[in-house]
């Protein structure tokens, strides 16, 4: 079996803003791949955001953007609260 090391630009478009993302892979990797092999045993050389970029289009702004953000921070409860106090008594609930 011939090892083809030819490289390749393969080019995919941003599904969320259109942006080109260029991704420099070795052809016969890319026919690999093509064949259902998966990206990151087809492309061990690529940044997980390259891989991403392959899979998706997704590029890394919009990646973030779209899926990165579950871990907003809430806001704290109110510790008044924690302390089980009562607004209409004036007073902690282990104090009334
Ligand atoms: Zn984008």
């Amino acid at each position: 079996m011939k090892i083809n090391l030819k490289e390749v630009t393969i080019v995919t478009a941003c599904p969320c803003c259109g942006e080109a993302n260029f991704i420099e892979a070795n052809e016969s990797d890319y026919w690999d791949w093509k064949d259902g092999a998966l990206v990151q045993d087809a492309f061990p050389y690529l940044t997980p955001n390259e891989r991403e970029a392959l899979v998706s289009g997704f590029c890394p702004w919009c990646w973030e953007q779209t899926f990165g953000k579950e871990e907003e921070d809430e806001f704290p409860d109110d510790p008044a609260d924690e302390m089980g106090f009562n607004p209409y008594l004036g007073c902690y609930d282990y104090d009334c």
